[in-house]
């Protein structure tokens, strides 16, 4: 057993945390209570529209002297990332969804309950903020509206806990409410491990001696993998060759392990964690292999630009304050496909049934019945019409 800062972190039992909810619902300041960190660092990513990325926080909770190392995924607010949001319920165990008592049940509130439905995310705890924007009166309207919503849903029964994040109000009982979700059963087998970021965390200027290898953030879908590993990263570097970009994996060595603030030897699955690698820091900068999947060497499938989905439609469009039917995937047409932490758009180029065959802009590493969500540009947003597995 190691003990790192007097944690036993290797031991401790391990929840993966999503916060979804509409924009402005008090997500990232619910986190920062709960974290003490705030989630929102990528809005200049963000202003520039380039990159979509996941926050990550991390929390130790005790309860009875017990002790859980709690991970949150903060869903970013705005709409056209829904994709970013579902690709996270690859790695969630369970999600905490935020509802403003003052403004009550929004589209996206909707969107995001029926995407966790659709991953079979089933452990929800439902969060009404803002109870200091509202009466005694309201907040229990609002209440009997929650529940309402949530009828015949995954969130049935979740309880429904009355909070304000800004005043600090309640926030004990969410945390007894994380304590008593069960630990699902971690997948055993061949690493999986899902990069959402990667970095440089070298200052300029750094003397080469005392420079950091590349850094990679993400979640252990199954597996362990400790330090000494050798690793392959797949699809890897995308190069430009003779007008046409293609991808390099690349294969390296685990020099680090970090878990939030601790340093730990050996990690497996739930929890987000940081590899520091022997990669030259250039090729990990700017989260330059977020969406890729490591494994040990050899262990994973090849990438491929093709690939066979079966899928299911939601009857409606998720997300528009107009309710309005999804239409049918069609022969070409283009969709946005989110698999694992990967985002990527595709060409459909056959049609069956309940299957279909997708050319993609950029290549996935296929990894069997991995799920997947769906979305077609409407008006210009991209919109959640559908998820599905890859065949
Ligand atoms: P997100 O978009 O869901 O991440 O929402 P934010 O956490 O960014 O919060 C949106 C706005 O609501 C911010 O101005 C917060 O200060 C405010 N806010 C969050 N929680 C509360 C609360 O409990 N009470 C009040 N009055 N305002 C809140
Ligand atoms: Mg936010």
């Amino acid at each position: 057993m190691i003990k790192v800062r007097g944690e036993d972190i290797e031991n401790m039992e391990m929840l993966n945390i999503g916060v979804v909810g509409h924009i402005d619902h008090g997500k990232t300041t619910f986190l920062y209570r709960i974290t003490g960190k705030f989630t929102d660092t990528h809005s200049e990513e963000l202003k520039r529209g380039i990159t979509i990325k996941l926050g990550y926080a991390d929390t130790i909770l005790e309860k009875d002297g017990k002790k859980r190392y709690v991970s949150f995924i903060d869903a970013p607010g705005h709409e056209m990332l829904m994709a970013t949001m579902l690709s996270g319920a690859a790695i969630i165990d369970a999600a905490i969804l935020v509802i403003a008592a003052n403004e009550g049940v929004k589209p996206q509130t909707r969107e995001h309950l029926v995407a966790l439905q659709a991953k079979n995310v089933n452990k929800i705890i439902i969060v009404q903020n803002k109870i200091d924007l509202v009466s005694k009166e309201n907040a229990l309207k609002n209440y009997k509206e929650i529940k309402e919503f949530v009828k015949g849903t995954i969130a049935e029964n979740s309880p429904i806990i009355p909070i304000s994040a800004q005043q600090n109000i309640n926030i004990e009982e969410v945390r007894d409410a994380l304590f008593d979700i069960e630990i699902p059963k971690r997948e055993k087998g061949e690493p999986i491990f899902l990069v959402a970021r990667s970095f440089d965390v070298n200052k300029p200027g750094t003397e080469i001696k005392n420079l950091h290898g590349g850094v990679l953030g993400g979640v252990l879908k199954k597996g362990e993998l400790k330090v000494g590993d050798l690793i392959e990263i797949k699809p890897g570097i995308s190069k430009k060759k003779s007008n046409q970009i293609i991808y390099e994996p690349i294969k390296t060595k685990i020099t680090s392990i970090q878990r939030g603030k601790f340093s730990i030897q050996e990690a497996g699955p739930g929890g987000s964690l940081a590899f520091e690698t022997e990669l030259d820091p250039v090729l990990t900068k700017a989260d330059s292999l977020a969406g890729c999947v490591a494994s040990l060497e050899g262990k994973l499938p090849e990438i491929s630009n093709r690939i066979k989905i079966k899928y299911k439609l939601f009857p409606e469009v998720l997300g528009e304050e107009k309710k309005t039917k999804t239409e049918p995937l069609k022969h070409d047409e283009l969709i946005l496909l989110s698999v694992n932490t990967t985002t990527t758009v595709g060409q459909i180029i056959n049609i069956k049934e309940d299957e279909i065959e997708v050319d993609l802009r950029i290549p996935i590493v296929p990894i069997k019945r991995d799920s997947l969500g769906l979305a077609r540009n409407i008006r210009g947003h991209w919109r959640l019409i559908g998820w599905g597995e890859v065949l």
